[in-house]
């Protein structure tokens, strides 16, 4: 029997993964070794009962016996805190999915890789803020990383033999999220629950968020560059409000494959969980004729400057994709907060990396995670500045 592992349970793309595993069978089809939380008690034990995990870990560690009175008569062991996701991480498992959302997802992620684990990434924050460190450390173990990122799933399932041979250019799709018809002066006045609102996919608040402003359509970019190591030009990116197509590889020889889907993550979960092979998914069929048309235009990046930044990071290199990555998180904190506006998040962004790159050692992509910590932290009091001082 296949064990797996989950990091980020309780969140959109967790509760995805626990839908996949219990209509196919839950425990009698799988063996799930360790899955965690945030905060949600209740919702994690009840997960465990249902998969019969052998470890839960809720991340807040003021919540460890609600734990395990939750668990109570189970032969669960229950655990808190960043060291018990860091123990659980280095269980052996044969498949491992990366889902906590933002930073706090690098380091399970970066432990099931050193132990040459096969990791279903969604937590695309690893890639973007330390990329080279954890595709090398991958290298080194033999590590396999799967993507759980629609898009990138989309073009993983495009290209021969996973290699990109002949390849030209991607290009990922973006539904240009709750704001792409606004006239661009409205968004300075755009609150947080008009950007909490996507139009076509049902996600976690903060990527729901990053989608209306582009900065996930920025770290996807990035994400793309590090995980096929492509540079800048030949990643394209284009608005297609239908988010039918996620993907497209262009080849040498004019072709162009699409991968098409309704707006479903089990499908890209469910790929990077039977994958090399195929399974029967609950997804539903796509009908192009009731559809009618499918519709593409060039972002523009006056109402979307995020995917600017996106390209003088993927340029710059180094330590800036940890800047960009931890600069959004604080400047998302501080819209969420009401203390900035919504286009002050790209302005902090920038402000923040505009401030690393004085930096030492800015030009050296961080090789530890320490290191990645450091330059998170530090981005994290620069952003959190700019908001200070342009508070509205
Ligand atoms: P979410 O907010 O719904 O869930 C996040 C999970 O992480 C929850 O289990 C939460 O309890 C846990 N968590 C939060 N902070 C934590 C911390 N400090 N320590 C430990 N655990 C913590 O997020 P989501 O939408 O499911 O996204 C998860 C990841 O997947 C993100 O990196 C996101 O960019 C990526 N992703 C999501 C989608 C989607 O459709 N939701 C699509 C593509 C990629
Ligand atoms: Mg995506």
């Amino acid at each position: 029997m296949r064990s797996l592992s989950i990091f980020g349970a309780t969140g959109s793309v967790g509760e995805s993964a626990f839908d996949l595993l219990t209509r196919a069978g839950g425990p009698d089809a799988y063996r799930t070794v360790a899955l965690t939380g945030g905060r949600n008690v209740a919702r994690l034990a009840e997960m465990t009962r249902a998969l019969q995990a052998e470890v839960a870990v809720i991340a807040d560690e003021t919540l460890l016996d609600d734990l395990r009175s939750a668990l109570a008569g189970t032969s669960t062991r229950a655990a808190a805190g960043e060291a018990a996701i860091d123990e659980a991480a280095r269980m052996p498992s044969d498949w491992s999915l990366s889902a906590i959302v933002g930073t706090a997802g690098l380091m399970p992620g970066l432990r099931v890789v050193e132990r040459g684990g096969t990791l279903a990434l969604a937590n695309k924050e690893s890639l973007v803020a330390a990329g080279p460190m954890l595709m090398g450390r991958a290298r080194a173990s033999g590590a396999t990383i799967l993507p759980v990122d629609s898009e990138h799933s989309a073009i993983f399932q495009c290209l021969e033999d996973g290699k990109l041979d002949h390849v030209e250019m991607v290009t990922l799709t973006a539904s240009g999220g709750a704001f792409r018809d606004w006239p661009v002066e409205r968004l300075v006045h755009a609150t947080v629950a008009e950007a909490s609102s996507h139009p076509n996919w049902s996600m976690g608040q903060r990527i729901t968020i990053d989608s209306a402003s582009m900065f996930n359509k920025a770290l996807e970019v990035i994400e793309a560059h590090e995980f096929f190591a492509l540079p800048n030009d030949r990643i394209r990116v284009l608005v297609h409000p239908e988010s039918i197509v996620h993907a497209m590889v262009t080849y040498a020889d004019g072709a162009t494959l699409a991968h098409m889907g309704p707006p479903d993550m089990r499908h890209a979960i469910g790929h990077a969980l039977h994958w090399p092979g195929r399974a029967r998914l609950p997804i539903a069929a796509l009908d192009l004729a009731a559809l009618g048309s499918l519709t593409f235009r060039a972002p523009d990046e006056e109402r979307w400057p995020a995917l600017r930044l996106a390209r003088e990071v993927v340029d710059q290199g180094g330590a800036a994709g940890a800047v960009l990555n931890a600069a959004k998180e604080q400047a998302l904190d501080d819209f969420m907060a009401g203390r900035i506006r919504f286009t002050d998040m790209a302005a902090a962004v920038e402000h923040a990396l505009d401030i690393g790159a004085g930096r030492p050692h800015f030009g050296d992509s961080p090789n530890t995670l320490d290191a990645v910590l450091d330059w998170d932290r530090a981005a994290r009091r620069d952003a959190a500045d700019w908001a200070a001082r342009n508070r509205r």
